[in-house]
């Protein structure tokens, strides 16, 4: 596994809409174990491919509903997912690893059915509920060229993102 370069905010392959993953070979797995090692480094919440520069749609989203220690057991990854239902609203602080140390408050569905593939092309179907949710609306809108920021409606002020970082300490998250 390797790290891979997280492109940042301005880069104009963070505004073009992957293509579908057609191969489920060694090329992708690799892609996807780099992304892991990536977004674990980071301790971000997701990544998108297009976030590395590969314009495929393949993300990773970080299930913290699932109770362990290992975060590895809390990746899920998607291939070419698709969002089938979606239900409810939740306005929240959402921040992007393309945009470090912003964060904004951005309306989701507070619960969301997920359609995708994982490594090997099987289907599967994943619910996310809360923060699960609002990472799968996040990584599936990098797969089409959308960024957080198009949604925003207020940005956080340092004093917000610091008690924001207190709380999340709190909980262990
Ligand atoms: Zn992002």
């Amino acid at each position: 596994m390797a790290l891979r370069n997280i492109l940042k905010d301005g880069d104009a392959a963070l505004l073009k809409k992957s293509r579908d993953v057609t191969d489920f070979n060694a090329r992708l797995h690799k892609l996807l174990d780099d992304m892991r090692e990536t977004l674990i480094d980071a301790n971000g919440l997701g990544l998108a491919a297009p976030q590395v520069g590969v314009l495929r749609r393949a993300a990773l989203v970080v299930d913290t509903s699932v109770e362990t220690e290992d975060i590895e057991e809390q990746i899920i990854e998607l291939i070419n997912p698709e969002i089938i239902a979606s239900s409810g609203e939740q306005e929240g602080a959402e921040g992007c690893l393309s945009v470090p140390g912003v964060y904004g408050l951005v309306k989701r569905p507070r619960l969301v059915k997920v359609r995708a593939r994982d490594r090997h092309g099987r289907e599967f179907e994943a619910w996310g509920e809360g923060l699960t949710a609002r990472a799968f609306c996040h990584e599936i809108d990098h797969l089409n060229g959308i960024m957080f920021s198009e949604y925003v409606s207020r940005y956080l002020t340092d004093e917000e993102i610091e008690e924001m970082r207190r709380e999340r300490d709190e909980d262990g998250a």
